[in-house]
């Protein structure tokens, strides 16, 4: 398997080294050249399998550079119960007006960033060691991403994660669960500015070629194929889980922000997992809403960005739209090209002639759901069934009982636990005992390692360079 680029003027490129890259060198997105074919006998078979079993079988159809034994055990290092809470991994339970909920975050984060990012840790660690090289990601993160990346690469040889946050802006919990972590190669930066700030010193790093050369400087943001291609399997795993047999069709809702989530869905379906729709659920920032109703994709700028009680969501320009965009105009690179040029200019660009092949042969549709909206599903989900929902997860079940049609089998992806988020959880159910998983009881009582520094990227890029200097 080869991946080319959405804008096809990068060279064909192996698993490997699209694993370690951000943005091809053309600024388009990594793709695999085609999407291998599932037939109903291997889908028969895949129905009997374990979880790691199942990703094995997935992955090794896009990663055909790394030998299969090797994959094997990085894929078993990963999808353990130990680290996911259950031996399935991705359970799936159903709420008492029948829509159903899997479980993508039960990772030591409590949030879906864990499923591929996990992989991607223990991925990037054999990939690294196998060519000798190193890699210092440098990164910027308003809540969960930074967590993720975090846990992720938490003791790992041959890389250093320096993750940037707005001093003060995330939550009692986020900063605990970020900063009390204690190992060497973890170095929580808090930055007096906003999370914009924060993400404009990640680029004025990045900027600077020869440093980054120099510094072995790399990012784990959401555009990443490994990450993507990790949360395919989750697909699988679910539809497996909601039906008996492959004759039946299940939709997905998913609470969306950069569209990287529900981009795998995509890529699950054109493999040929018999899923009817595609949910997309967005919150007050609905840019996606309005592509998939319209045909018109309109990305705001960060001034029109709202702060939401789904923060995750809170995104103006969703990166991994792309991707879809380009199978979309039927992989034509050009278009894909010409129409991010309008993207660039401010202005977007209207496909609305092609609606009617986003719904009827993608099976692409949306909704959205604001404050309110979200607070009236966590009450009434508690009310009925007697469990506290996350606010992300909410807006995904509030679009799916909106646009479920008679008889359709609707699996809500749940991106968070409500554990994350006790505030909005508060606010909608009252004072309410919210459980957190075993281990985190005193998260917010352990030490705490961060520096806080000025806005400034100079200052940054000495922390790395004393750092990593002193390593040597
Ligand atoms: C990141 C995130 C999302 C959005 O996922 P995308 O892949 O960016 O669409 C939704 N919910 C939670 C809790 C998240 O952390």
């Amino acid at each position: 398997m080869k991946y080319i680029s959405t804008r096809g003027q990068t060279a064909h490129k192996a698993f490997s080294e699209v694993l370690l890259m951000g943005l091809a060198p053309d600024g388009g997105l990594m793709m695999p050249e085609s999407y291998p074919q599932i037939d109903g006998q291997t889908l028969e078979k895949w129905r009997g399998l374990s979880y790691p079993e199942l990703a094995f079988e997935i992955m090794s159809l896009f990663v055909t550079d790394i030998p299969a034994d090797d994959l094997r055990d990085i894929i078993n290092r990963t999808y353990t119960a130990e680290a996911f809470g259950t031996a399935d991994i991705t359970p799936v339970r159903t709420l008492s007006d029948g829509i159903k909920i899997q479980a993508l975050s039960n990772g030591p984060t409590l949030a879906f960033k864990d499923m591929a990012m996990q992989f991607l840790g223990n991925a990037f660690e054999y990939v690294l060691n196998k060519e000798s090289k190193k890699l210092n990601i440098l990164g910027a993160t308003s809540g969960d991403t930074g967590s993720a990346a975090e846990y992720a690469l938490r003791g790992k040889k041959g890389v250093h994660v320096f993750m940037l946050s707005p001093e003060g802006k995330m939550s009692a919990f986020q900063r605990a669960q970020m900063f009390s972590l204690q190992d060497d190669n973890i170095h929580n930066i808090a930055v007096k500015g906003m999370f914009d700030d924060c993400q404009d010193i990640v680029k004025a790093v990045q900027n600077d070629a020869s440093f980054k050369e120099k510094y072995h400087i790399g990012t784990v943001n959401s555009i990443n194929w490994g990450r993507i291609l990790a949360q395919v399997v989750y697909y699988f795993a679910g539809y497996f889980n909601a039906t008996l047999t492959n004759e039946q069709k299940v939709s997905f809702c998913v609470p969306s922000g950069n569209f990287g989530n529900v981009c795998a869905g995509h890529i699950a379906r054109q493999m040929g997992l018999p899923i009817h729709r595609l949910i997309v659920a967005t919150n007050e920032n609905d840019v996606l809403d309005e592509f998939f109703k319209t045909g018109e994709y309109r990305p705001r700028t960060a001034d029109h960005t709202m702060v939401t009680s789904s923060p995750s969501m809170d995104i103006s320009k969703a990166s991994n739209f792309e991707r879809f965009v380009f199978d979309l105009v039927d992989r034509d690179a050009a278009q894909v090209e010409a129409l991010w040029a309008e993207v660039g200019t401010g202005k977007g660009f209207d496909l609305n002639w092609l609606l009617e092949k986003v719904h009827q042969q993608y099976g692409f549709v949306s909704g959205k759901s604001l404050h309110k909206d979200r607070l009236r599903t966590i009450a009434e989900v508690y009310q009925t069934d007697g469990e506290l929902i996350d606010p992300h997860t909410a807006d995904g079940v509030k679009v799916a009982r909106q646009v479920r049609e008679a008889g359709e089998t609707i699996v809500c992806l749940e991106t968070a636990l409500a554990a994350k988020f006790e505030d909005t959880i508060r606010e909608a159910v009252g004072d309410v005992q919210i459980p957190r998983p075993a281990g985190l009881e005193g998260l917010e009582k352990l030490p705490q390692r961060v520096q806080v520094v000025p806005n400034n990227a100079d200052i940054v890029k000495t922390i790395i360079r004393e750092t990593l200097e002193k390593e040597k």
